[in-house]
């Protein structure tokens, strides 16, 4: 027999239906943001050394980075690329905020988060923001705070310039166009900071924006954890 649960969830569906953030496909009571093919099939990097590992080298020589680590691949032509679309361009939100509660399921117990007192989002810059409604890197931040309990600081570090689009640049490209894009507002000194992004391509966001936090707390120890790497 059909419970009351059962009932709303079939009437809320109705209203409007829930479907999978990657194939689309409809999702039943139990699935959340993605049916559980896509849950099960999404390319995890699983991530075995937290010091060395591809996204934790692309910062050697340019940030002292304590720990680094990417959860997933992201491949454009893979059907996984749309749920980086949606929390990006269509409005998407829950999908950070679950997704960063996703990925901290994955790592607390395997003590990625020891020891790390507060995190920051990469900020986007204010009329990007105003524009899009939210930043989608400060939801995956907002998830990963709720699961692990470290606080998330929202005003630690602000983005100064809208800077253009990286997507056809080269590394060095990027780097100049990176060049005294954040600004520190707050003193992190003696902290271990988790810098929180959403997908790590060359590094040199992720570089400038702990570069910024560095410049104002020099004893400052970073860690890096991002969605997807490139
Ligand atoms: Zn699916």
């Amino acid at each position: 027999m059909a419970t009351l649960t059962d009932w709303f969830y079939d009437l809320f569906n109705f209203i409007r239906p829930r479907t999978c953030a990657v194939c689309g496909a409809s999702l039943n009571a139990t699935e959340q943001k993605l049916c559980g093919s896509c849950l099960l099939e999404l390319p995890y990097i699983g991530c075995e050394d937290f010091y060395d590992n591809p996204s934790a080298r692309l910062f050697w020589g340019r940030i002292p980075v304590e720990r680094a680590c990417s959860f997933m691949h992201y491949h454009h032509d893979a059907e996984s690329h749309n749920l980086l679309v949606s929390l990006k361009y269509r409005h998407r939100p829950d999908l950070g905020a679950w997704l960063g509660r996703l990925m901290a399921r994955e790592l607390l117990p395997r003590g990625f988060f020891e020891g790390i007192d507060c995190i920051v989002a990469v900020p986007l810059h204010w009329q990007r923001h105003w524009q899009r409604g939210y930043n989608q890197s400060r939801e995956l931040a907002r998830g990963l705070s709720k699961a692990t309990g470290i606080p998330l600081l929202r005003r630690a570090v602000v983005r100064a310039r809208n800077n253009k689009s990286q997507t056809r640049m080269s590394t060095a490209e990027r780097m100049q166009n990176t060049q005294q894009l954040f600004q520190a507002r707050m003193s992190l000194a003696g902290r271990h900071v988790l810098l929180v992004d959403d997908v790590l391509t060359t590094g040199a966001t992720l570089s400038a924006c702990a570069q910024a936090i560095l410049d104002v707390s020099p004893d400052v120890r970073i860690s890096i954890l991002t969605l997807a790497r490139a």
